[in-house]
């Protein structure tokens, strides 16, 4: 089987009834390039910018975070990299934040929510994102949305720091805007959401969490946390439809778009994207191929 996946590298996305799909990777570091590029993905889907915080001291400043993503922008050499930001708290902590114990670190206080709270650590990633999208094809995708409300502050913070770059002379490129879909509300506010962004990436990690109401970190749970259940494949469903009726192009993130029992489904669906582990990208091809959506 190893042979003739190796086999479909080169080969187009596209379904046997001819629909072009954008399979792509996930990376969680620089590192993570060479592997992508092995697998022959289209472009990166999901670039976890934690590691950034995750492996520092302190703050990372907006030098180092340009550099990394520019270098990712660069090694893709013109094929999409769409950058998460900052996506600390809840499973992932950091002890420069000082954040405080939680009894509900899943539902507390995270990502989004801290960026828009404290704008200073924010505004000095979207600097450097913005100022990388001058080196590839930067997409820009934030993290635990739930309301309209959130993405206009945050397209507020985005026109902000472009007029800085503009008057401080500092080139940029053109770059995508999108949410992540991973919490029931954002899901239920889809066809609003859509209008103010460029795409939708599903994550259905968290989306399965927060609406089965699991911790997808307990052991106990483990048997029971089925991202198969009904009501997600709803929400899927609906997310794209929305998601298309405003514009959007719209993917999956989390772990449930490597589920090649499921790619049909995410296809008949009208699924535009899949962003998976490198080593599921050749995988999930060969099903895309061998799929007619009609
Ligand atoms: C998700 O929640 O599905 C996702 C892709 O993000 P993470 O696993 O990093 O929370
Ligand atoms: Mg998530």
């Amino acid at each position: 089987a190893r042979e003739l996946l190796s086999m479909l590298k080169g080969k187009e996305d596209v379904t046997a009834d001819g629909k072009h799909i954008k399979l792509y990777a996930n990376i969680a570091g620089v590192g993570d390039v060479a592997n992508v590029l092995a697998n022959d993905a289209a472009g990166i889907g999901l670039f976890r910018s934690e590691f950034l915080y995750l492996e520092a001291e302190d703050y990372p400043d907006e030098e180092t975070q340009f550099l990394a993503y520019k270098r990712v922008a660069e090694n893709m050499a013109g094929k999409k990299v769409v950058v998460r930001t900052l996506d600390i708290g809840a499973d992932k902590q950091v002890d420069y934040f000082n954040l405080d114990k939680e009894e509900n670190p899943a539902m507390g206080y995270r990502a989004i929510r801290i960026c828009l709270d404290r704008p200073e650590i924010f505004r000095t990633q979207l600097r450097a994102l913005i100022r990388a999208s001058a080196y590839g094809e930067i997409a820009i995708m934030y993290p635990m949305i739930i309301s309209v409300e959130e993405v206009l502050k945050i397209k507020a913070i985005v026109e902000e720091v472009k007029k800085e770059l503009d008057e401080q002379g500092i080139r940029y490129g053109n770059f995508e805007q999108g949410i992540m879909i991973e919490t029931p509300a954002a899901v239920m506010m889809s066809e609003e959401l859509a209008k103010e962004v460029d795409f939708f990436s599903i994550g259905t990690n968290d989306l399965t969490q927060y609406t089965l109401a699991m911790d997808r970190q307990n052991m106990k749970l483990d048997t029971m946390y089925d991202p198969h259940h009904p009501a997600i494949l709803r929400m899927i469903r609906m997310t794209i439809e929305n998601g298309h009726k405003g514009g959007c192009w719209v993917g999956i993130c989390g772990e449930l778009g490597a589920d090649t029992t499921l790619t049909e489904t995410f296809l008949k669906m009208g699924i535009d994207e899949l962003s998976v582990s490198p080593s599921f990208v050749l995988p999930v091809r060969k099903i895309i191929r061998e799929t007619k959506v009609k």
